[in-house]
């Protein structure tokens, strides 16, 4: 069992640019190096899944595996560093009022849901079309086959002593954040869950906000 690391910001939302992503929806964007992004459970239990790409090189990406091995926990929480599959820095954790998100059960994807909740399930849209959607406005050679590893932010799923992966109650609520440090220029790619058929955002996905500050740097701790 690990301890949750609740850690707070001191950074000012009215200083930053602020994007809100609508549940079922994609959200693509560079963050450069320095900057800081905040995404906000606007109204509780949602998941964020997502992608993280070196921006120069989008063959070099987030990696679950790299990430759980060098800091040994399955967990990702305020302190993890968020490592490529080239072993490079991406992002830090800097802030993180939620306490625990994973990395370890994918996004969905029509074949999961049909799978998970039946075969009636397979119209329903799914995470990695969004994925899908969100490469497609973006462009600049990214395709399908660059949806890799992801982080579910805000989605508990706990690992029983047996080894098995239990979708859990969501330990997140209304208005708590995760806030990351890009160690290096990099590209951020969201799909708000559409998930309808899962308990732990009671069926009901709802909006998530992003938050960036520009220059980060520049503005003392506060301002
Ligand atoms: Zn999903």
């Amino acid at each position: 069992m690990t301890a949750f690391n609740l850690q707070t910001s001191p950074l000012r939302p009215e200083k930053a640019s602020s994007f809100v992503v609508e549940a079922g929806d994609p959200f693509i964007h560079e963050i450069r190096q320095g900057q800081i992004v905040r995404i906000v459970d606007l109204e509780g239990n949602q998941s964020a899944d997502t992608m993280f790409y070196n921006a120069h090189d989008y063959s070099d990406r987030y990696s679950s595996q790299d990430t759980i091995r060098e800091q040994r926990n399955l967990y990702l929480t305020a302190g993890t560093r968020l490592l490529s599959t080239e072993g490079n820095l991406l992002l830090t954790i800097v802030a993180d009022t939620c306490g625990r998100h994973d990395t370890l059960g994918g996004a969905c994807a029509t074949e999961s849901n049909m799978v998970r909740y039946g075969i009636e399930k397979r119209h329903m849209h799914a995470c990695r079309q969004s994925f899908v959607q969100g490469i497609q406005r973006w462009k600049h050679g990214l395709e399908k086959r660059d949806i890799a590893s992801n982080i579910n932010f805000f989605m508990n799923v706990p690992v029983t002593p047996d080894g098995k992966l239990t979708f859990a109650d969501g330990v997140s609520g209304a208005g708590k954040y995760v806030e990351l440090r890009a160690e290096m220029d990099v590209l951020m790619l969201i799909s708000n869950c559409p998930q309808l058929n899962n308990p732990c955002n009671a069926f009901n996905p709802t909006s998530l906000q992003v938050l960036v500050w520009e220059e980060p740097a520049q503005s003392s701790p506060g301002v």
